[in-house]
């Protein structure tokens, strides 16, 4: 069965490490946000990315949900100690991969061959796309300036009321080689529980990627971000609000209508599922928290059986 998911980070990192455990590696085709791409000391981080490759090679700081494991910070220190700015944390494992991705973009490689080496070379078998090889950038309006998504959430925690939201490029950004066929191709098509705002949104804003999920003959299936309520971590809450969306399973179908066929829900939401039915989008209640590796695996087990 072949699955395209489309993904942020941490929360996409969760169901992904469970769908890898059901499926074919070969079978599995991300495409992931580069929304929240971002330069720091000069070197291209790909947040989302690297989150994914990480936790689909064994390598993520499962805690942190984000970063490598067994991570070291001497080079950060370093940093602080010649007066560079330090609030985004790169730790010294990581800092191989932005070197090796900034060097192989310098030298004329597209996002998507760097992601797919460095991908290999880490020992992960399925296929991660970026969602374009053109910049696309999240920024975020509050009351008090514009900020890039990583100034906003990173630097200045989260803080201020967001007034809106932009993902500037995405108009001119092509899909990268292999999103539209991956998703038009697929058996099955997965949106992780990501941020809907600054993790699928930036997704969904590239033209073109919506007509292909609108068109894909795959049932598509979402697993919410959004339990009891609030994010199971991170700002999506704030985000949704800002963005007209309820903070729940009905605002999330709402940013993926009208393409999203069926959406996993809490139990705790299992009261929405007539409103969701109304929005034309089929609820099935689960256990969608993972607190685990086998929670993970039971998710992509219920996510590929409910389409
Ligand atoms: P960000 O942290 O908001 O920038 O967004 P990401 O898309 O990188 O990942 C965090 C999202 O995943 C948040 O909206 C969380 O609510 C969601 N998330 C994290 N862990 C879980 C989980 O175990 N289950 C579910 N359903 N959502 C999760």
């Amino acid at each position: 069965m072949r699955v395209t998911a489309l993904a942020g980070g941490t929360g996409a990192a969760k169901l992904l490490r469970g769908l890898a455990a059901c499926l074919a590696p070969r079978d599995l085709t991300i495409v992931g946000n580069t929304g929240d791409d971002t330069e720091v000391w000069g070197l291209h981080v790909s947040p989302d990315l690297d989150t994914v490759t990480y936790a689909l090679a064994g390598l993520l700081d499962v805690a942190r949900g984000w970063g490598r494991a067994d991570e070291t910070f001497h080079a950060l220190q370093a940093m602080a100690a010649l007066g560079a700015p330090t609030w985004f944390s790169l730790g010294d494992r990581d800092l191989a991969t932005h070197l090796t991705r900034t060097a192989a973009l310098r030298d004329g490689a597209t996002l998507t061959a760097v992601t797919g080496r460095l991908a290999a070379r880490l020992g992960v078998e399925a296929r991660i796309l970026p969602m374009s090889d053109e910049p696309v950038r999240t920024t975020i309006t509050t009351t008090e300036a514009r900020l890039t998504f990583q100034e906003y959430f990173v630097r200045d925690k989260a803080l201020g009321d967001v007034v809106r939201v932009d993902y500037d490029g995405a108009s001119m950004a092509r899909p990268a080689p292999g999103v539209l066929e991956a998703i038009g191709d697929a058996d099955r098509v997965v949106v992780c529980p990501s941020n809907p705002v600054t993790s699928i949104g930036p997704i969904l804003a590239v033209p073109a990627i919506v007509e292909a999920l609108r068109s894909t003959r795959a049932p598509i299936v979402g697993v919410s971000p959004i339990v009891g309520g609030a994010p199971v971590s991170g700002p999506a809450g704030r985000l949704m609000q800002a963005r007209g969306l309820d903070v729940s399973p009905l605002g999330v179908a709402a940013a993926y209508a009208p393409w999203l066929r069926t959406l996993l829900i809490d139990a705790r939401d299992a009261g929405l599922a007539p409103a969701l039915e109304r929005a034309g989008v089929r609820a099935v209640a689960a256990d969608i928290v993972m607190t685990d590796h086998a929670g993970e695996v039971a998710l992509a087990r219920g996510v590929l059986e409910a389409a």
